[in-house]
């Protein structure tokens, strides 16, 4: 078998196929903030950020200030995104071109492999 172990696909295909929150939540992705300055973490709640910005929101390459109180004042830092998909072992950036803007190759049966696999483990499920 040749699939890809979920860490190794490239930036761009996870963009192309999961660019919304809402698809993010759906595909059971798991997100979170984290501050370039503080090193914060922040737990991002899909179900918070939907009714917030809508399911359509596209998270992908936004930064936000830090709101962190410090001794000095407010952190000087910005937050920006991470993301675990389901099988993939660390958090990685939540940057990458738009998906019209991209060289890669479209999705392939890779990525319709990794997902109909998540639809058979979710509808195993009781
Ligand atoms: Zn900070």
């Amino acid at each position: 078998m040749g699939t890809k172990h979920p860490d190794q696909i490239g930036i761009g295909h996870w963009r192309q196929t999961c660019e919304t929150v809402g698809k993010m939540y759906e595909k059971g992705w798991d997100l979170h903030g984290r501050c370039n300055a503080c090193d914060l973490l922040m737990l991002v709640d899909f179900r918070v950020l939907i009714a917030m910005r809508g399911p359509d929101f596209i998270p992908w390459n936004r930064k936000t200030r830090c709101r962190r109180i410090v001794f000095a004042g407010r952190c000087k830092g910005f937050v920006e995104f991470e993301f675990r998909a389901p099988g993939m072992t660390e958090f990685r950036q939540l940057k990458a071109a738009p998906a019209d803007r991209l060289s890669d190759a479209p999705v392939g049966h890779v990525m319709r492999a990794f997902y109909e696999e998540i639809d058979r483990k979710k509808a195993a499920k009781p």
